[in-house]
Parts: C-alpha cells; sequence; structure tokens
C-alpha cells in the first residue's frame, strides 16, 4: 500500500509514516457513509445538534494536542495552530445551530398548500488543502453535517495529521459510524474516486485554481453539485490619505502570516505614487520586525515552509537578480526558511505581480488615482480577497464596490470569520462557504404541494 512519510519542514526529520486509502477503501467508506446518512438525516433536528454541541466539546478538549499536530507536521506557529483549533470548535458550535433552522418556505398558491423542504443531500466529498488543514476541514464538514449529510474527507498529502485526530474526536464525541470518515490518501485516487463516485452527491474542493477546473470538469459527468476554494493573488490598496503608519505596520502580517501560505494574502501591495516612498520607509521596519522562528515558541509569528518542494517554488519567484527593497529574517540551517520578501517590480505583468506565489513574497506597485488602482486591483484571473485603506469613507464603499472580489476589509485585514460567507469571484472559486447560508449549500430544495380540494 502507498504511504507518505511526515517531514516536520522546521527541522526537515521524517517523523511518520500515513498510508493512503485505496479506491476500494474509499468505496467501502462511501457504502459506510450512505447508510450512516439515513440515519443521522432521519434522528430528530435537535438530537443532531445536541451530537455537533458534543463534537464542538471535545475538540474544545483537545486543543493543545490538535495545535501541538500542526506546529510538528505544517510548521504553523503554536499561536496560530490553537487558533485554528479554537476555530474549528467554533464552527462546529455555530453550525450546531443549523439543524434546527434549516426552515422551509410556504409558499400562496391555488388549491392547496405548497412548501419546500431543504432535504440532504447524501454524502459529501470534501478534499482540503495542507495550508490550513483543520480550519478548512471544518468549513467542509460542519455545514454538511449540520444539514444531515455524510462526509467523507480528504485532506492534503502533506498535512493529514490533524483531520485524521478531528475522525476519531468525531467518534470519541459519539458520532455515528462511517457518518464522518477522514481518507489521506492521493489526489488521484482518493480525491478523484470522491468525483466519480455516484453516491457521492458533491464536492467541496479547496486548492489549486488547476486541480479546481479539473474536479470541476469531472463533475460536470454526473452533473454533481461542486464548490471551489481556489487560488488569490489580493491586492491591499493604500491611498495616500490613509492612516499610513497603521496601513505599513499591518501590511506584513496580510502576507507573511502562514508564511504567506494563505489563499487570502495580500501579494499586491497597491500604494499611491505621491505616497510610495514614505509607505516603504514605514514597511521596512515592520516586515524586519516579523519574528520567524521555531514554531512551538509562543513569540513566532512566522514559520517554514510547508516542504522542500514547495520551498523550491517560492524561491524560483526571487532570482539573484530580483528587484528586492528589502527582506526580514529567517533562521539559517535545517528547515525550509524563506525570509520575507518585499518586491519592487518593474512591469505590472512580471509574473511576480501574476502569479500566486504562495509564500511570503510581496510585491509593492504604485497607482496613480482610485480608477487605476481599481484597475489594477482587478488585472488578476483571482479575486478573493484585499484590503482598502483610506479615510474617506465615500471612496472606501466605492472602491470596495469596484474590486471584483468575494471578501474584502476597510482600514483593517480582516481573516476569515465563520459567521460570515467566504468565497472567490473569477478563477477564486465557485459558491461560497461560512456564514449563515453554508449549510443549505448541502441541500437540495424539494417542493411538495398538497391539495386541499
Ligand atoms: P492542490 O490543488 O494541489 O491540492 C488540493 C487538494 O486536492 C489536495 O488534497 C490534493 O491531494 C487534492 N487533489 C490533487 N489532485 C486531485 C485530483 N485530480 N482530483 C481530486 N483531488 C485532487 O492544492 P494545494 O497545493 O494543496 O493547496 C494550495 C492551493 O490551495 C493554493 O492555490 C491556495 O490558494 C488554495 N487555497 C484556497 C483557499 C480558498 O479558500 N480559496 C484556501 C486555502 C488554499
Amino acid at each position: 500500500m502507498a504511504s507518505t512519510t511526515l517531514i516536520n519542514p522546521a527541522d526537515e526529520t521524517a517523523f511518520e509514516t500515513v498510508e493512503h486509502t485505496t479506491v476500494e477503501g474509499v468505496d467501502d467508506a462511501v457504502a459506510r457513509a450512505v447508510v450512516a446518512q439515513r440515519a443521522w438525516a432521519a434522528l430528530a433536528p435537535a438530537a443532531r445538534a445536541h451530537a455537533l454541541r458534543e463534537f464542538a466539546r471535545v475538540v474544545d478538549g483537545a486543543i493543545e494536542e490538535l495545535a501541538a499536530l500542526e506546529v510538528v507536521n505544517s510548521g504553523h506557529p503554536i499561536t496560530q495552530a490553537r487558533w485554528e483549533a479554537g476555530h474549528v470548535r467554533d464552527v462546529l458550535n455555530y453550525y450546531a445551530a443549523a439543524p434546527e433552522r434549516m426552515i422551509g418556505k410556504q409558499i400562496p398558491v391555488a388549491g392547496g398548500i405548497d412548501v419546500t423542504f431543504l432535504e440532504p443531500l447524501g454524502v459529501v466529498g470534501v478534499i482540503v488543502p495542507w495550508n490550513c488543514p483543520m480550519t478548512i476541514a471544518s468549513w467542509g464538514f460542519a455545514p454538511a453535517l449540520a444539514a444531515g449529510n455524510a462526509v467523507v474527507l480528504k485532506p492534503a498529502e502533506w498535512t493529514p495529521l490533524t483531520a485524521m485526530r478531528l475522525g476519531e474526536l468525531g467518534l470519541e464525541a459519539g458520532l455515528p459510524e462511517g457518518l464522518f470518515q477522514v481518507l489521506p490518501g492521493r489526489g488521484s485516487v482518493v480525491g478523484e474516486r470522491f468525483v466519480t463516485h455516484e453516491q457521492v452527491r458533491k464536492i467541496v474542493f479547496t486548492g489549486s485554481t488547476e486541480v479546481g477546473k479539473q474536479v470541476m470538469a469531472g463533475c460536470s459527468a454526473q452533473v454533481k453539485a461542486v464548490t471551489l476554494e481556489l487560488g488569490g493573488k489580493s491586492a491591499n490598496v493604500v491611498f495616500a490619505d490613509s492612516d499610513l503608519e497603521k496601513a505599513a505596520a499591518t501590511a506584513p502580517y496580510a502576507v507573511f502570516e502562514n508564511a504567506g501560505q494563505d489563499c487570502c494574502a495580500r501579494s499586491r501591495i497597491l500604494v499611491e505614487r505621491s505616497v510610495l516612498d514614505r509607505f516603504l520607509e514605514l514597511l521596512e521596519p515592520a516586515v524586519k520586525g516579523v519574528r520567524v522562528g521555531a514554531p512551538g515558541d509562543p513569540e513566532t509569528e512566522m514559520g517554514p515552509l510547508v516542504s522542500k518542494t514547495h520551498f523550491d517554488s517560492v524561491s524560483s519567484y526571487v532570482p539573484d537578480d530580483s528587484q528586492v527593497a528589502f527582506r526580514g529574517s529567517a533562521p539559517s540551517g535545517a528547515g525550509f526558511w524563506f525570509a520575507p520578501t518585499v518586491l519592487l517590480p518593474q512591469s505590472r505583468t512580471d509574473r511576480v505581480v501574476v502569479d500566486e506565489i504562495f509564500g511570503p513574497v510581496v510585491s509593492v506597485l504604485p497607482f496613480d488615482d482610485e480608477a487605476d488602482a481599481v484597475a489594477l486591483a482587478n488585472d488578476s484571473v483571482y479575486g478573493l480577497s484585499g484590503s482598502i485603506w483610506t479615510r474617506d469613507i465615500g471612496r472606501a464603499i466605492r472602491v470596495a464596490r469596484g474590486v471584483e472580489s468575494g471578501n474584502l476589509s476597510v482600514n483593517s485585514h480582516s481573516s476569515v470569520r465563520y459567521s460570515t460567507p467566504f468565497g472567490g469571484f473569477k478563477q477564486s472559486g465557485l459558491g461560497r462557504e461560512l456564514g449563515p447560508d453554508a449549510a443549505s449549500a448541502f441541500t437540495e430544495t424539494k417542493n411538495v404541494f398538497i391539495s386541499t380540494e
């Protein structure tokens, strides 16, 4: 049986081997999930709500354990990893309210009563990337379970441990066998089988735009529902009238958090030309102040990149002749360390400006006026996130409406909130996760007319 040997990104030591699920293993799991889903959907809504609250309670008791796994498996700083585990608990608690609120409509019609039901889909396949393994898993499995579905979940090859532990914690919390199963393995085996299996009725895919397009094409063969959360190249737009000190002090954390391995990373900083020099003066100490170091240290703000393969990919964007404005620091020696890097590209079409690098590399580009800022922000195949810095409220709203992106923040770099919708425009994705409507995205609307004649 194939397997992956996991490598600690901070010191390059191999620490565990995880066996891959085979196609037959997926088929067995889906068969179990079909049975479990029928029983789950037949439970009283309050019983399903209670089960999810229990799951949240058990996750709460395992926060340190989950965080420690993410530190060693993904190189996430411990404070961030604790936040991520707490976020999974919060997502479960939020969607624990959904089973009792899957409310249909009563529609006025002649000759009877017309009502709609939000029916669960059946078995949902969730495919997760390596950058935020447990949080992204929870955005799929929590609302899907809440809406009455069973879930089969495939973590990324490099980072399966927290998702696998969450699968066990679900059972410890009393979720029925087969309802939530975590199946580590290859995308081309386990992920593809989710797509081709007729009993898997929806795919939630988070990952690269390239693989997302393949998944969408595969789903079309069975007209299978699909949610896609894909890449990004988000803009942090800084106008001359903004609080420049605050914009510069916070900009590094909007792109270097999780070592830039964040789909929402504001990896293009667009600055009004008249304040470009001043902004760079303020940005330099902020970048140099980012604490890059051992993931287990509570003072650490940025850890290593996830793997050697990814380190090589990020490094290819910063060859020796790059237009580097300044860099932060990073440990030397073993580990996939990459110092925070600020580039000043000469062209708006340079590959560092266009491609999602997915590492701690940011490009700073000047713009001339509001229209130019919006045009430059939109000059991307992606449209996931972004920030706008200005003291002019009218401009803030005009630019927020003008930027083709799913998640924007004004005078802040808000991260994802479980209570608000999240997703991308253009090639950043399809559909929305999180927020008040996410559970209904895991249902079909059924219309029933009852004659009074
Ligand atoms: P990836 O596309 O290589 O892999 C994502 C997942 O898909 C993995 O579990 C992988 O095993 C699986 N997979 C690979 N080939 C498959 C196939 N043929 N069929 C089905 N599944 C397959 O992405 P990655 O490198 O793990 O993650 C990084 C990417 O994810 C970046 O582009 C990033 O922007 C994106 N991302 C997006 C969001 C979002 O919410 N929009 C969040 C995090 C990451």
